[in-house]
């Protein structure tokens, strides 16, 4: 944790002296949280998500984002806890098919999904999103009609 602290703050140092861009792949959460302004999440090869990092813990739409937030221990997790998790499996590459790659593991799946992929779809200033029924729908646009919360 040591390290990587003094690694996240020469970074921090080297993107602002030098005015770059600073593009960060990882899995950590917390990680993400502190370090970027930006987040794009990933699933079979695919952005699903584009939005802030101040909405990722509370205001993700995409049901993935959201499993994966849940899945993650917090400060307050007691360490006893069974962390939770997301059934099923990714697919392998290639093995997706018409629908949307995280139909078959997604509790708001419905027929739709498994037939048919859902393309990034703006969902207000800075938010873009790749489902069919996202779970902030007062926030939707194209996909409001079909959406639950
Ligand atoms: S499109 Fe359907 S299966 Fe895919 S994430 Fe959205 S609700 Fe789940």
């Amino acid at each position: 944790m040591a390290v990587q602290r003094q690694v996240l703050g020469l970074l921090a140092e080297v993107r602002v002296e030098s005015g770059a861009a600073l593009l960060l792949i990882s899995h950590d959460l917390a990680v993400v949280a502190q370090v970027c302004e930006r987040v794009l999440v990933m699933y079979a090869g695919l952005i699903v998500e584009n939005l802030p990092v101040t909405e990722l813990l509370d205001g993700a739409a995409h049901p993935y984002t959201r499993a994966l937030v849940g899945a993650a221990p917090t400060m307050t997790t007691d360490p006893g806890t069974e962390l939770a998790t997301i059934p099923g499996r990714p697919p392998e590459p290639g093995e997706t098919g018409a629908g949307c790659p995280f139909a078959s593991r997604c509790e708001r799946a419905r027929e739709r999904c498994h037939d048919d992929a859902p393309g990034l779809t703006d969902l207000g200033p800075g938010r873009q999103v790749a489902c069919w029924y996202p779970v902030r729908p007062a926030a939707a646009t194209s996909h409001t009609t079909e959406a639950t919360s």
